[in-house]
Protein backbone atom coordinates (compact mmCIF):
# COMPACT_ATOMS: atom_id res chain seq x y z
CA UNK A 1 0.00 0.00 0.00
CA UNK A 2 0.97 3.54 -1.08
CA UNK A 3 2.85 5.23 2.39
CA UNK A 4 1.69 8.60 2.12
CA UNK A 5 3.86 9.54 4.98
CA UNK A 6 1.35 11.70 7.32
CA UNK A 7 2.46 14.08 9.34
CA UNK A 8 1.23 17.13 11.58
CA UNK A 9 2.38 19.94 12.97
CA UNK A 10 1.18 21.95 16.06
CA UNK A 11 0.77 25.90 14.90
CA UNK A 12 -0.47 26.99 17.75
CA UNK A 13 -3.59 25.58 20.33
CA UNK A 14 -6.23 26.10 17.82
CA UNK A 15 -4.62 25.24 14.63
CA UNK A 16 -2.89 22.40 13.09
CA UNK A 17 -0.31 21.59 9.89
CA UNK A 18 -1.21 18.20 8.29
CA UNK A 19 1.25 17.31 5.40
CA UNK A 20 1.92 14.23 2.87
CA UNK A 21 4.16 12.89 0.45
CA UNK A 22 2.69 12.57 -2.55
CA UNK A 23 3.65 10.02 -4.96
CA UNK A 24 4.54 12.65 -7.25
CA UNK A 25 7.41 14.12 -4.98
CA UNK A 26 6.02 16.86 -3.34
CA UNK A 27 4.84 17.57 -0.11
CA UNK A 28 1.56 19.49 -0.14
CA UNK A 29 0.27 20.43 3.75
CA UNK A 30 -2.36 22.47 4.69
CA UNK A 31 -3.25 24.33 8.15
CA UNK A 32 -6.37 23.21 9.63
CA UNK A 33 -8.32 25.99 12.51
CA UNK A 34 -10.23 24.15 14.77
CA UNK A 35 -13.84 24.63 14.06
CA UNK A 36 -13.50 25.47 10.30
CA UNK A 37 -14.58 23.31 7.52
CA UNK A 38 -12.06 21.23 5.96
CA UNK A 39 -9.08 22.84 4.91
CA UNK A 40 -8.00 21.30 0.67
CA UNK A 41 -5.27 21.04 -1.41
CA UNK A 42 -4.96 19.99 -4.65
CA UNK A 43 -1.65 18.22 -5.81
CA UNK A 44 -0.14 19.39 -9.22
CA UNK A 45 -0.47 15.58 -10.18
CA UNK A 46 -4.15 16.10 -9.80
CA UNK A 47 -4.41 14.18 -6.17
CA UNK A 48 -6.28 16.42 -3.37
CA UNK A 49 -5.94 16.36 0.54
CA UNK A 50 -8.60 17.12 2.76
CA UNK A 51 -8.29 18.02 6.29
CA UNK A 52 -11.37 18.55 8.69
CA UNK A 53 -14.22 16.67 9.96
CA UNK A 54 -15.89 16.80 6.78
CA UNK A 55 -12.41 15.88 4.75
CA UNK A 56 -14.15 12.83 3.13
CA UNK A 57 -17.00 15.03 1.15
CA UNK A 58 -14.58 17.81 -0.09
CA UNK A 59 -11.99 15.51 -2.00
CA UNK A 60 -13.48 15.08 -5.48
CA UNK A 61 -14.98 11.23 -6.42
CA UNK A 62 -13.60 10.76 -9.71
CA UNK A 63 -13.02 7.63 -11.77
CA UNK A 64 -9.46 6.01 -11.77
CA UNK A 65 -9.17 8.08 -7.89
CA UNK A 66 -9.10 6.32 -5.09
CA UNK A 67 -10.17 7.71 -1.89
CA UNK A 68 -8.21 7.42 1.29
CA UNK A 69 -8.67 7.97 4.85
CA UNK A 70 -7.18 8.87 7.88
CA UNK A 71 -6.99 10.93 11.10
CA UNK A 72 -4.39 12.94 13.15
CA UNK A 73 -4.74 13.76 16.89
CA UNK A 74 -5.14 17.45 17.59
CA UNK A 75 -4.11 19.79 20.02
CA UNK A 76 -7.54 20.54 21.68
CA UNK A 77 -7.56 16.87 22.13
CA UNK A 78 -9.62 15.51 19.09
CA UNK A 79 -8.51 13.43 16.47
CA UNK A 80 -9.66 15.52 12.81
CA UNK A 81 -10.40 13.45 10.27
CA UNK A 82 -7.98 13.34 6.69
CA UNK A 83 -8.85 12.32 3.21
CA UNK A 84 -7.42 11.76 -0.02
CA UNK A 85 -8.17 11.24 -3.38
CA UNK A 86 -5.44 9.57 -4.73
CA UNK A 87 -5.25 8.98 -8.71
CA UNK A 88 -2.79 6.99 -10.94
CA UNK A 89 -0.81 10.06 -12.22
CA UNK A 90 3.03 9.89 -9.91
CA UNK A 91 4.38 13.00 -12.30
CA UNK A 92 4.09 16.24 -11.25
CA UNK A 93 2.64 19.01 -13.84
CA UNK A 94 5.38 21.47 -15.26
CA UNK A 95 3.72 24.19 -13.01
CA UNK A 96 4.74 22.61 -9.78
CA UNK A 97 4.63 24.59 -6.51
CA UNK A 98 2.50 24.59 -3.11
CA UNK A 99 2.24 27.04 -0.47
CA UNK A 100 3.43 24.76 2.05
CA UNK A 101 3.06 24.84 5.78
CA UNK A 102 6.71 24.36 7.11
CA UNK A 103 8.18 24.07 10.44
CA UNK A 104 10.85 22.47 12.36
CA UNK A 105 8.51 20.53 14.76
CA UNK A 106 7.20 17.55 13.04
CA UNK A 107 5.06 14.80 14.80
CA UNK A 108 4.71 11.41 12.92
CA UNK A 109 1.46 10.41 13.09
CA UNK A 110 0.65 7.11 14.71
ZN1 LIG B 1 2.35 18.95 -6.37
ZN1 LIG C 1 1.19 15.07 -6.20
Amino acid sequence: MLDLALHSTVVDEHSLGVGYSCPCGCTPAVTYRRGDAAALEGCCCGNEFAVGPDAAMRVSRRPGFDIRLDSVPAPWAEVVPVAWAIGPSAHPAEDHDHDGVESDIVVPST
